[in-house]
Order: structure tokens, then sequence, then C-alpha cells
């Protein structure tokens, strides 16, 4: 299939090109490297540099490429930003992403596959979150992606546009080639194996005292590559809605922290600081709709795999992506 991906450049995006190009699909990646990195562009992929304003060149650029697919992962993704600049996540989460629906709509594109979030839901009535619990986010971010699926829901019904919405977990690990470089890391697996690579002298816990059995907050991670794998099976013929994606098991942030001393064979101090704005505490993912329906079946599910593959890209890239 002929795949458009938007931030393509960037961490799940660049594996997930990389895992689209191992399927055989042919790839067009556009974006504007500002979280992206060009070595993160799989060479076998065409790479187009988004121009940054709205003058009409995306619009142009997709009808160019003639895709089938259009995975959109390009966005801005940091809850704790989003908390301080919100402005920043409703312009380019919402109105750049609007540019894109219309533009698919123009160039009749069959499939839309979204990168959402498990952040839209904010604190769930019950764990684990199943799709059909309501969507109360507590950040901008969560609420501009959740702006953006209720478009998708607009797009299909007014403009018949198929879509996948996928709403991640905690994305973490790395393939062989591509892994995670933010140019500045806020996230916890990146940053408590800095300590380990000699780059910090400690890690940050943020918050100690949330409702969870050791007081810190509980994620539920899941690997790159098998985010990545679930895109793939997205584009099969049918195949629409709102899947979660992730593996079911909830870790603290200590846990991830003992986790990471495990893998990396390096005692790991933590320092404990105030509560991260924005934070729920504890989000673990029902994803039984995508195994049954998509027939997904995650690869890493154990948080020790998907953080031993994490610190082999780090400690091959310790630097991260040269450019
Ligand atoms: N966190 C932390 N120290 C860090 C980075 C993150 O304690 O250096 C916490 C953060 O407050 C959250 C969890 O780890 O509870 C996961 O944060 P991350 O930014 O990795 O992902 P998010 O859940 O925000 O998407």
């Amino acid at each position: 299939m002929n795949v458009f991906v938007t931030g393509g450049a960037g961490y799940i995006g660049s594996v997930c090109v990389e895992e689209l190009l191992n399927a055989g699909h042919q790839v067009t990646v556009y974006d504007n490297l500002t979280e992206g990195h060009r070595s993160a562009v799989d060479p076998r992929a065409k790479f187009v540099f988004a121009q940054p304003g709205g003058d009409g060149s995306l619009a142009q650029t997709v009808a160019a490429a003639r895709p089938e697919a259009i995975l959109h992962f390009a966005a801005n993704a940091l809850v704790g930003e989003s908390m301080t600049n919100p402005g920043k996540y409703f312009q380019n989460n919402v109105c750049n992403g609007l540019q894109l629906l219309e533009a698919a709509v123009q160039a009749r594109v069959k499939k839309f596959v979204f990168s959402s979030t498990c952040a839209t839901y904010g604190p769930p009535e019950r764990v684990p979150i199943t799709e059909d619990l309501p969507q109360r986010p507590i950040n901008p971010y969560g609420e501009s992606k959740l702006m953006f699926e209720r478009m998708l829901h607009w797009y299909r019904e007014i403009h018949g546009l198929e879509f996948v919405a996928f709403r991640y977990f905690n994305a973490a690990g790395a393939s062989e080639r591509f892994g995670e470089h933010h140019r500045i890391e806020s996230h916890l697996i990146p940053n408590v194996l800095k300590v380990p690579l000699g780059q910090a002298s400690h890690c940050e816990i943020f918050g100690t005292d949330y409702p969870t059995p050791d007081g810190t907050c509980i994620r539920d991670y899941i690997h790159i590559i098998d985010l990545a794998q679930a895109h793939i099976l997205a584009l099969a013929p049918g195949k629409a809605g709102f899947y979660n994606l992730g593996n079911g098991d909830g870790y603290s942030v200590r846990q991830v922290i003992q986790t990471c001393e495990q893998v990396t064979g390096k005692k790991i101090p933590a320092v404990e600081k105030p509560r991260r704005p924005g934070d729920p505490p504890k989000l673990v993912a029902g994803a039984d709709k995508a195994i049954r329906e998509l027939g997904w079946k995650p690869k890493y599910p154990k948080l020790i795999d998907i953080v031993s593959t994490a610190w082999n890209w780090h400690k091959k890239n310790p630097n991260g992506y040269s450019d």
C-alpha cells in the first residue's frame, strides 16, 4: 500500500515507518523536524520536509503522494508542557491536524490512522481502561487529542473517511536502528537510563503521595514495535474504530527504576520531587478489543524486555541521533 506518514521522523513514527517498509509498503514521510530527526527516517522511505505555516502546501504534498492511507503521528505529546503552553497543543494537534484531514478528503484517501492517547481518558473510573469508558482529560494534551478524535468521527459521518484511532498507553523501547531521542527529554525511561549512561547523577520521581501502593504513578508501558504492528493491521480493509494499545500491566515509577537497575546492572539513585501537574495516578490499558478485532499480539509484553531494547539503543547511541 502507498502510505503517507506525518511525524515519520519522530520516535514512534520512525519505527512504524521501518516496520511498514519491512512489510512491503511504500512510504512517504512528512515531518517538520522540530521533534523528529532526519537520520531517524528509514532511507527506504521518501522524505518531504514540512514547511511551517498553513500555505496550502500540505494539501499539494498529500495529493502528489497519492496515498491510499495516512498515518498521522505528528503532534506535540508532553503532558507537562501542555499544562504551561496549552496554545501550542491546540494549534498543532487540532488546527494543523484539521488541515491534514481536509487534505485527506481532497485526495480521496481511503484510510486514516491516528495516534491518540490514554490521556484522553483522564483519571478513569476503573482499570483496566476499556474503550467505552468516559473520556475526561485533565490536561490540554489529552484534550487536544480528544478533539481530533471527535473531528475524525464527523469526517467519517460526513465525508466517509474511514479511520482507526489508537489510544496509546506509554510508548517505550527501541528497534535495532531507531530509538527515543527528544531534544528536551521528559519521559521516564530515557531519563532514568541517563544515570547508567553516565549522563546524570540521579533520576527524579515526580510525586510520591499518589493513591497507589508505593505512592508513585502507575503506567502501562508498550513497546513501539508492537505499536507499529497494530498500525499495519489497521490498514487491512474494514478495520475501523477506537482501540487502546497497552499490555494491561501497570508499573509504578519506582518499579520502572528498579527494572532499569536490573537491566543495566547499575544502581540508579532517585530524588523525590513534587507531583507533575496533569498526571493521573494510574493508567492501565484494557486492550482486548485490539487483540480480538485486529488480531494484534504484542511481541514484547514484559517491561524488562522493553527496557532492554531501550538500553541497547541508548548504549549504541549515547547522544541519540547526530543531527
Ligand atoms: N516521571 C518521573 N520522572 C521523570 C519523568 C517522568 O517521575 O523524570 C513520571 C511522570 O510524572 C509520570 C510517569 O513517570 O507519572 C510517566 O511519565 P512520562 O513522561 O514518561 O509519560 P506520560 O505518562 O506523561 O505520557
